[in-house]
């Protein structure tokens, strides 16, 4: 049968066994979930033969020669018998010269026209590495997420995927020993439409497509070794962590540490895939596929944990813009006025800030949004003034949010009582707070993020000796 026959659309999970199929994980309840069993738990030593999810980051594929360096790290674990999947970003720089592109075209463009564009990055690599292993006499085939299919929302730019056949990848593993080269960050939506998943994307495809194709590990392979206490790029000290928990892992991921998209981490938490963060530029041929402990930090459920810090980590965020609206009445119905309107524009509110009124009378409410959509927060509050009866808004986007993360917060108290003295004896200004069990965030001007971070990174015992 010719190739292009044999690439089939997938028939979702009906006819197929729920080993293979994946399905709705993404659903809030989880409701669809089509009884993908739970992981086998090798350990990171590679089993004689495991399946693998590797995949590779904007820098790791930047150009040709780096291309020619991933194809290394895939022929080694080919070599040493695995099956293996590759899951590929676009050149570093190429989705933003993308977005860029739509920007200039029309800054109000059509989303499903912006999939279509931005999603052309994930494909020229695919192509490219799928050429790269061939020519080092590997089998591997590059596939576009409506070719799997990926089958998504219709969110477009920021769709959550719903289905993935493996069918086809695994009986390639078997038959043909082919390594599937598959484009990250996009998928097809309900109208047979490209899709793209939000930025930072392909982690969510490659933990995804190690759910859908049971593999043993899904390796993600960045620009840093691991993840580390706080983005080592800006404080040096920051050291990387061995394991992390899932639950640490989606607080600093969704809390700003951009090393795996949130996403990305919900999926691995849900069907308890092993995610492993390592570095493309360790030289391949010195890894040992079989080794015991290559470097890296392995994201996985709570119990493997044997040490646990209080603090684990730091993230921050500088993509926050806070809105106060001042003078509202102090009744009930005020925040279900502010908050409906932004919910229904699909704007994410996150920290909310209000005063218990000294007269009973009137109050201020302050809360925070992402800063890309700072001008339509304002808009959408704007328009709801004669629901909501304010005085005047005001909104600030020099402004950063630190967050303290450690599943060991759960059993002591006062660890942000700490944070408070040691950021107050740096003169710096907390203007919100919020907590939850196992994280607290601060607000604070943009200008003294780094000092923040530090700061605490110091004060919790995470320098590195
Ligand atoms: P890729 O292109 O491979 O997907 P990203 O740029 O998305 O890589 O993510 C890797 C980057 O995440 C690192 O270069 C680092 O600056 C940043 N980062 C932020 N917080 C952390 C952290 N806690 N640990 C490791 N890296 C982090
Ligand atoms: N190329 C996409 C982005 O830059 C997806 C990804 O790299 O994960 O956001
Ligand atoms: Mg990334």
């Amino acid at each position: 049968m010719p190739e292009d026959q044999q690439i089939r659309p997938g028939t979702g999970c009906g006819p197929h066994p729920p080993s293979v199929c994946i399905r709705a994980f993404l659903h809030p309840c989880f409701r669809f979930l089509c009884g993908v069993q739970q992981f086998k738990h090798r350990s990171i030593a590679a089993d004689l033969m495991s399946r693998l999810v590797m995949k590779f980051g904007g820098t790791s594929v930047a150009n040709i020669e780096r291309i020619r360096n991933v194809a290394r790290h895939v022929k080694r674990e080919v070599d040493a018998g695995h099956e293996v999947a590759v899951v590929v970003s676009a050149m570093s720089g190429k989705t933003n010269e993308l977005v860029g592109w739509a920007t200039e075209a029309s800054p109000m463009h059509d989303a499903r026209e912006y999939d279509t564009v931005v999603a052309s990055g994930e494909q020229v690599t695919s192509g490219l590495l799928a050429i790269t292993l061939q020519a080092l006499g590997i089998q591997a085939r590059s596939w576009q997420g409506w070719q799997i299919p990926i089958r998504t929302s219709d969110a477009h730019g920021s769709a959550r995927i719903e289905d993935i056949d493996g069918t086809e990848i695994i009986k390639r593993f078997k038959e043909r020993k082919e390594v599937a080269v598959i484009s990250g960050f996009q998928g097809i939506g309900p109208t047979g439409r490209i899709t793209t998943l939000g930025r930072g994307g392909s982690d969510t495809s490659a933990v995804a497509i190690a759910a859908a194709v049971q593999a043993d590990r899904c390796d993600i392979y960045t620009d840093v070794d691991g993840v580390y206490t706080t983005d080592p790029r800006v404080v040096p000290k920051a050291q990387r962590l061995d394991k992390v928990a899932f639950e640490e892992m989606l607080e600093l991921a969704s809390q700003g540490a951009k090393v795996l998209q949130v996403r990305s981490v919900e999926l691995g938490m849900v069907h308890n895939v092993r995610v492993f963060v390592r570095s493309s530029f360790d030289k391949p041929e010195d890894i040992d596929p079989h080794s015991n402990q290559p470097p890296g930090t392995l994201i996985c459920s709570e119990e493997e944990i044997v040490e646990q810090q209080v603090v684990t980590g730091i993230a921050f965020s500088k993509d926050e813009a806070q809105i106060s609206v001042r003078h509202v009445q102090d009744k009930p119905g005020i925040a279900a006025a502010i908050f409906g309107p932004l919910a229904e524009a699909s704007i994410n509110v996150d920290m909310i800030v209000q005063n218990v009124s000294e007269d009973g009378a009137y109050t201020d409410l302050t809360f925070t949004v992402p800063a890309a959509d700072h001008a339509r927060a304002r808009e959408t509050i704007t328009k709801a003034k004669d629901a909501i009866g304010y005085a005047r808004l005001d909104s600030a986007t020099d402004v950063a949010k630190v967050s303290v993360i450690g599943i060991g917060m759960r059993s002591h108290a006062g660890v942000a009582a700490q944070a408070f003295k040691a950021l107050a004896q740096r003169n710096i200004n907390i203007r919100a707070i919020t907590t939850s069990e196992i994280k607290f965030s601060l607000l604070i001007d943009a200008a003294y993020t780094e000092l923040a971070v530090r700061t605490l990174h110091t004060l919790y015992g995470l320098d590195k000796a």
